[in-house]
């Protein structure tokens, strides 16, 4: 008798080429095998055809081939494949934007049957497939059995097609013996957990996905089936798990409890008197949040999240001023050298009076740099900001008690363990300027406290943000013009994309030449990432100094740079980037008290969907807005650059859609830790067990 933990290649008809193509997959076990999920199901019920379909529409079609066709895209080398379909009733194209694997598109051949399984999608007006499902069949042969059905669709792996997928699912329920398994494998997620939260057990939540009921064909359809909820559970729920376990291990390291002000000489309170303005509102508030965390016997370990221009560095200075008080030192790091000294100026000029700030970057010379080492081990200094130079070793702190990063995303894992190295278990503030829509920091950031700064500081005024197509350059080039002459400051951004780098930095370059020919009578600079940091501050400091009246420049302005006269930003080929990038970009402008204005060009050939994303940015500059939307029409990935975290694992979850069983996973997870920290109670064993194997899954973000 076969049981889940048989290999693949002893199910009948398998064999060792079959296994080896699906061990490439990582199936290696029956077990393997069923968690080897549908990615769709097709309803032979409805079976439709071409002319009848209607956008948003998940169909199942019989059609036959026209056409198989490939079109090269823009100027990489990627392709677009396009397979073209016809039935009785009209004509719609696949369109295909990778390969699905090596020899695909060549199966297909003009005039074959196949079967089409996909969401109908509209572009430009017109409907189309895209990365459908295709099968081949044929009509002569083709029995009526599955009429009736709900079929499960199975992604293809090279050469095994959905069907034949299917039928080796049904071989598992066939010849497995499953008295033993329900007495053998022991549900990760307990009785209690299931009863609590109305979860299905394991195998009912997967058998039902092998075998959907016909009856709740529009439940499968939208992800809504007690087996997708089970399964969607179970995805956030390991990924929570592990957060409340990073978490409540953090409670158990030791860190200086801050006293409290009203114990204290009184110091913060006179760096909060003495600064050049009021703080907000919000900022009191994550000060507050801050300084209660600071207070505990326990290293605080919390996010503080804002707009660009909501004062979270004035924030973490406070912070700083109040661990001066309490005798231990701070560290800031920047992600880039212009960011750093600014920061450095900033805090000099605000707090110089009541705390000894020192600069440490790649540029300090060999003499000075000497001189705050000595100092830093002394204890004379009591906030140094700097870059990741900050990581090197011989950098050594009396007594580090508080890290500061700014721009957390900029820097790996890596790093910012580094930095926290630099003492036994510093209190440690992160800041961000992406704001993360709240579903997706429980993820990302779950192990880490979230304080919101959502204020601007009074006197701000919005900034005007445009779209247009490029046949209005004119236009906003005279706009610009005018601008200019009111004596302000023009940011012309080229968006950099990875995968084209050179490309894009030869366009900006180009278009630095053109628009020195075209304005002879301004002053332009050109910034970029390829040039040396010396220079790049050079130019930064010229533009910043009013010596530029325009700055071409990649993306490398993107970060924290104020430069309060420049009211204008024209950023190309917005098309291409997320909403969150374009904010923190349009950030840039709008510092100042003069009226701003971002006018973001879409290329020639951009798709509708790319120009009504990039038309919300004219609607809001609420950031969190911002990117809730671009986490609907993106998914996650834009927030989490490459660095990808648990949500890799996910196999059915959908952040946007659910939410709400996100937020019961979590406070599952959360509560089954305050219960037992150590999960050493003997029903919660099952749940220990499959931690420590998710957990060796998941990358940190
Ligand atoms: P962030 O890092 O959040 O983008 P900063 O801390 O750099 O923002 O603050 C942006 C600017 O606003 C700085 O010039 C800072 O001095 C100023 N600022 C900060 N807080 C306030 C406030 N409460 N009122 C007025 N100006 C403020
Ligand atoms: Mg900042």
């Amino acid at each position: 008798m076969l049981t889940l933990s048989t290999k693949v290649q002893y199910l009948k008809g398998v064999g060792p080429k079959l296994g080896q193509v699906l061990a490439s997959r990582g199936i290696y076990t029956l077990e393997d095998l069923l968690n080897y999920l549908p990615r769709a199901f097709e309803d032979r019920r409805s079976v439709r055809n071409i002319a009848s379909l209607k956008v948003g529409d998940i169909v199942s079609l019989k059609a036959q081939v026209l056409k198989v066709s490939s079109i090269s895209m823009g100027r990489s080398s990627r392709k677009m494949y396009d397979i073209a379909l016809k039935d009785s009733s009209g004509v719609i194209h696949c369109k295909f934007f990778r390969v699905p694997y090596k020899g695909y598109f060549e199966r297909f051949k003009t005039f074959d049957f196949v079967k089409v399984v996909g969401k109908v999608t509209d572009y430009r007006g017109r409907i189309e497939f895209h990365h459908p499902d295709l099968n081949e069949y044929n009509p002569d042969i083709e029995t009526d059995e599955d009429q009736d059905q709900l079929i499960p669709i199975y992604s293809e792996i090279e050469g095994i097609t959905s069907q034949k997928m299917r039928r080796l699912i049904q071989m598992v329920y066939e010849q497995i013996d499953w008295t033993f398994i329900h007495e053998s494998f022991k549900d990760p997620i307990v009785e209690s957990l299931r009863q609590k939260y109305a979860i299905v057990e394991k195998w009912q939540a997967l058998k039902l996905l092998h075998f959907p009921d016909p009856q709740d064909a529009a439940a499968y359809h939208e992800g809504k089936t007690k087996s997708h909820r089970r399964l969607i559970f179970e995805d956030f729920f390991w990924l929570e798990m592990h957060l409340a376990s990073k978490k409540s291990g953090l409670k158990k390291e030791d860190a200086k409890a801050f006293l409290p002000l009203d114990q204290l000489a009184g110091l913060t309170e006179k760096a909060i008197q003495s600064l050049p303005f009021e703080l907000t509102g919000a900022q009191k508030r994550v000060l507050q949040e801050i300084f209660f965390d600071l207070q505990r016997p326990f290293p605080l370990h919390r996010l503080v999240q804002g707009d660009v221009g909501s004062g979270k560095t004035a924030v973490a200075f406070l912070a700083s001023v109040y661990a001066k008080e309490n005798q231990v030192q701070s560290c800031l790091m920047a992600p880039t050298e212009i960011l750093a000294e600014q920061h450095f100026k900033n805090a000099q000029k605000i707090f110089g009076e009541v705390m000894n700030v020192e600069l440490l970057t790649g540029k300090t010379k060999t003499s000075e740099r000497k001189e705050i080492l000595s100092k830093l081990i002394s204890g004379q200094i009591d906030l140094l900001i700097g870059t990741h130079s900050l990581l090197e070793d011989p950098i050594v702190f009396r007594e580090l008690g508080l890290v500061i990063i700014d721009e957390q995303h900029r820097f790996g894992v890596e790093q910012r363990a580094a930095l926290k190295n630099k003492a036994s278990s510093p209190h440690m503030l992160v800041m961000t300027a992406t704001p993360i829509p709240r579903t997706l920091a429980m993820t990302v950031y779950g192990d880490l406290d979230v304080s919101i700064i959502d204020e601007l500081p009074p006197g701000r005024t919005p900034v005007q943000t445009r779209v247009v197509y490029e046949s209005k350059r004119p236009e906003v080039l005279k706009f610009m013009s005018e601008q200019i002459a009111k004596g302000r400051q023009v940011y012309f951004v080229y968006p950099l994309v990875e995968e084209s780098e050179k490309m894009d930095l030869k366009n900006a370059t180009e278009e630095y030449e053109k628009l020195k020919t075209q304005f002879p009578n301004y002053r332009l600079g050109l910034i970029h990432g390829k040039m040396k940091s010396d220079e790049k501050d050079a130019v930064m400091n010229q533009f910043r100094n009013h010596e530029l009246d325009i700055l071409v420049s990649t993306t490398v302005i993107e970060v924290g740079v104020d430069v309060p006269n420049a009211n204008m930003m024209i950023i190309e080929h917005s098309e291409r980037f997320g909403l969150s990038q374009l904010h923190q970009l349009r950030g840039r402008v709008g510092r100042g008290s003069a009226k701003s204005f971002c006018i973001m060009i879409l290329g020639y050939a951009v798709s509708d969907e790319a120009k009504a994303r990039t038309s919300f940015m004219e609607k809001t500059t609420d950031g969190f807005k911002i990117a809730e939307f671009d986490l609907e029409m993106r998914g996650p990935g834009e927030f989490m650059g490459r660095r990808q975290s648990g949500i890799d694992s996910f196999r059915l979850a959908n952040l946007v859609r659910d939410a709400a069983i996100l937020q019961e996973a979590r406070k599952a997870a959360f509560e089954i830790f305050q219960d037992d920290p150590s999960l050493s109670k003997p029903e919660y064993q099952p749940l220990h067990q499959e931690l420590s194997r998710c957990q060796a899954l998941f990358t940190d973000a």
